[in-house]
């Protein structure tokens, strides 16, 4: 088991930033996700890792080693794309023994591998099919078990999920990711599917243009985002320009005492505001859509559309006049 450090990696194209001063500490058999919009740096990143790319300025370590001028072959990584990538003349079994042949695993011990790989995805009873036959969801097993069958140090997933129906993909998740505790294999999981990130990695780093904007567990991504970026990129998040007014600020054109004192912007979770009868925040229901477990309603407040989370058995129409309240602790500062 190794940890990763990444320290400083920048890299630029055609001197256009794509990655700047990255550093990040990923544990012995964590998983940790880099999350963020098309185009901010996570492939790039990744690919320093893995060795297909040069980094302009960093190192890259793997526990204590600096592997940075070490050629991708020899840094003992597996990796999983997006678009499969799988040898299409090959069986299933040929593309997950296909770096051990490379490796020149002598034959009993390759088949003996192969056959452990094909238990730990699920896929035994298929070794012979070829891979053009199975499911989206077959194919990226075939690619994780191709990955893990050479015994790579550290895994790296750039979006493996992402090319895979809604339902298919919510199971790979919760199999993946106990997969990879099984194994207790470092893990850095590349995506800009923030639920994905959310509910697979131990840690998150959100990146935004090339740089981290902030790295935290799930639940202190959620509950303690430190920009506007992370607040809104993650979840749902109402947010506002506290206007200061004698004795306390005014929010969505309604005056209100706060808690705290804003110097920026200041946010609330949907499903923290409550609707009150005496609430300070008066406004007029514009949309209410039923998601099953609850309902997302749309409220004109003064200037600004709020999002508010409220519990499914109360009954609400459009243009129903409403009051709503947010708790002293529900307000979060960016
Ligand atoms: P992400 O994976 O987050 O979508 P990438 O790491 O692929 O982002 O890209 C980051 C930035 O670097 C983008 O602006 C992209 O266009 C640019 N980029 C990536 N690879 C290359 C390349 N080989 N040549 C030129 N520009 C590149
Ligand atoms: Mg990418």
């Amino acid at each position: 088991r190794v940890g990763i450090q990444l320290k400083a990696l920048s890299k630029h194209f055609q001197g256009k930033t794509a990655v700047e001063g990255v550093s990040l500490q990923v544990a012995p058999g964590e998983l940790v996700s880099l999350l963020g919009p098309s185009g901010c740096g996570k492939t790039t990143t990744l690919r320093m890792i893995a060795g297909f790319e040069r980094p302009d300025q960093g190192r890259v370590f793997f526990g204590e080693q600096d592997v940075t001028d070490l050629p991708a072959e020899k840094r003992r990584v597996g990796m999983v794309f997006q678009n499969y990538a799988l040898f299409p003349n090959l069986s299933v079994a040929g593309n997950i023994g296909f770096g051990l042949r490379v490796a020149r695993w002598p034959a009993e011990r390759l088949r003996k591998r192969v056959g452990e790989m094909l238990e730990l995805v699920g896929l035994v009873g298929f070794e012979n099919r070829p891979v053009q036959n199975l499911s989206g969801g077959q194919r990226q097993r075939v690619a994780l078990a191709r990955a893990l069958a050479p015994e790579p140090r550290v895994l790296l997933l750039d979006e493996p999920l992402s090319a895979l129906d809604a339902k298919i993909r919510a199971g790979l998740r919760t199999e993946l990711r106990r997969l990879q505790l099984e194994l207790g294999i470092t893990t850095l999981l590349v995506t800009h599917d923030q639920e994905e990130a959310m509910s697979m990695s131990d840690r998150v780093v959100v990146m935004n243009q090339g740089r981290i904007e902030q790295i935290g567990s799930p639940r202190e991504l959620y509950t303690r985002p430190q920009t506007p970026f992370v607040a809104t990129f993650i979840g749902s998040m109402n947010l506002f320009t506290p206007e200061k007014i004698p004795g306390g600020f005014r929010i969505s054109g309604h005056e209100v005492a706060l808690p705290v004192t804003p110097n920026g912007q200041i946010g609330v979770r949907p499903e923290r505001i409550e609707l009150s009868p005496h609430g300070p925040f008066g406004g007029v229901v514009e949309l209410v859509t039923y998601l099953g477990a609850e309902q997302q309603v749309l409220v004109r407040v003064g200037p600004d559309l709020w999002t508010v989370f409220v519990p499914n058995q109360v009954l609400l129409q459009r243009g129903d006049r409403v009051r709503l309240r947010v708790p002293d602790d529900a307000w979060i500062l960016v």
